[in-house]
């Protein structure tokens, strides 16, 4: 279990980079605590696989330096590094048994035969495989074959840190359910430190302490489900957490105020914003109020989830989503207010804060 830091990593596939559009990763620092639960979520080809490859040492980067516990790794192997890695498709080996894939990785390292046998018996109950034991892996279905590799990351309790890529993408729902609450408890039971890389942000949400969000090479924001939620540091975060995602509108400030087409609302904080910015204020669907009074909208739509009803409306010549209680009458002159409370503002796209 260790501690890992990721100095300065740029990372670029080509040989020679023109530009910054050529990095998969332009500027990634940030320390992983040991026996941390992070979650790394972002859209696809947003670098999170480079991102783990270069953690587990598959991958050098261009520039920058990987520390575990302040050692610098940088120029050791995977095995060298001492890491598991489960990675979106199953990396088994067909001709073995499941039971003989599961040992593996103990025998590689040369754990005792009675160990092995406890320990890859734990394993093949804990992914459902009891039974098949002695079936050739060649065999068995896909998500079997995914729970096998998800099997030989567990399987060791020694590692330094374990790095999951996307690795239940092919198991059915429910079975995704029980395989997460399996990690977590394993989790608990060993405290390896532990990266699982999802674009799911229901994944990542229900799965993690942190969540590490990226976006476009670099890390955007860290923080808790609520942090993400409440406080996206990036426009980008707002509409990636939640469904539907954040309302950002078009918006000047002046001092504590903040403008959008008619409507003037007093902020309860001051954001400092430097001359020429683009300033947009972001409110969650949620937090804005429809009701009879306030400031003017027009709704358009009513789309009904079943637990409660997206309302999709024009303010101020923008569009704008209103989740509202799956009760709620729409008023024939329906006006919206905006919790103060949830108001974030943007400039340049980053969130200026109320803490500045
Ligand atoms: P993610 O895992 O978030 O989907 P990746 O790390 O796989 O993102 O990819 C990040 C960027 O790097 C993408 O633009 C992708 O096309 C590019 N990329 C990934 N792997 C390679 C590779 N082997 N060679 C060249 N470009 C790559
Ligand atoms: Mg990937």
């Amino acid at each position: 279990m260790a501690r890992i830091n990721l100095e300065h990593i740029r990372h670029a596939y080509g040989e020679k980079p023109k530009s910054e559009d050529d990095y998969a990763l332009k500027e990634v620092h940030y320390e992983w605590n040991d026996g941390g639960a992070y979650a790394l979520l972002g859209p696809s080809g947003c670098g999170k696989t480079t991102l783990l490859n270069i953690i587990s040492g598959l991958l050098q980067p261009s520039e920058g330096r990987i520390l575990f516990d302040g050692r610098d790794v940088t120029n050791l192997s995977t095995q060298q590094r001492n890491i598991a890695q489960v990675f979106q498709f199953p990396v088994i080996y067909d001709t073995m048994t499941v039971y003989d894939n599961l040992a593996f990785p103990l025998r590689n390292r040369h754990v005792p035969e009675p160990e092995v046998d406890r320990r890859v018996r734990e394993t093949i109950d804990m992914i459902g495989l009891a039974g098949w034991a002695k079936k050739k892996a060649r065999g068995l279905t896909a998500d079997q074959k995914q729970k096998i590799s998800l099997g030989r990351g567990l399987v060791r309790n020694d590692v330094n840190a374990i790095l999951f890529d996307e690795p239940l993408t092919v198991i059915d729902p429910h079975m995704k359910w029980v395989l997460r609450s399996q990690l977590k408890k394993l989790h608990r039971q060993f405290g390896f430190t532990m990266v699982y890389v999802t674009h799911d942000q229901t994944e990542a949400l229900t799965f993690a302490d942190k969540v590490v969000v990226m976006y476009d090479g670099q890390i955007v924001q860290i923080g808790t489900p609520a942090e993400l939620f409440e406080r996206p540091s990036h426009t980008f975060v707002g509409y990636f957490i939640g469904s539907p995602g954040m309302n950002v509108l078009p918006a000047s400030i002046d001092g504590s105020n903040v403008t959008l087409g008619p409507n003037t609302i007093a902020l309860d904080f001051q954001p400092k914003v430097a001359a020429g910015a683009k300033t947009e204020l972001g409110i969650r669907p949620e937090f804005v109020r429809l009701g009879r009074e306030g400031m003017h909208v027009r709704v358009h739509k009513v789309e009904d989830t079943g637990r409660h009803k997206i309302v999709r409306a024009e303010f101020a010549g923008k569009p704008i989503a209103i989740v509202v209680h799956e009760d709620a009458e729409i008023p024939a002159e329906p006006r919206v207010t905006f919790d103060p409370s949830a108001i974030n503002i943007y400039a340049n796209s980053w969130r200026v804060g109320r803490e500045a």
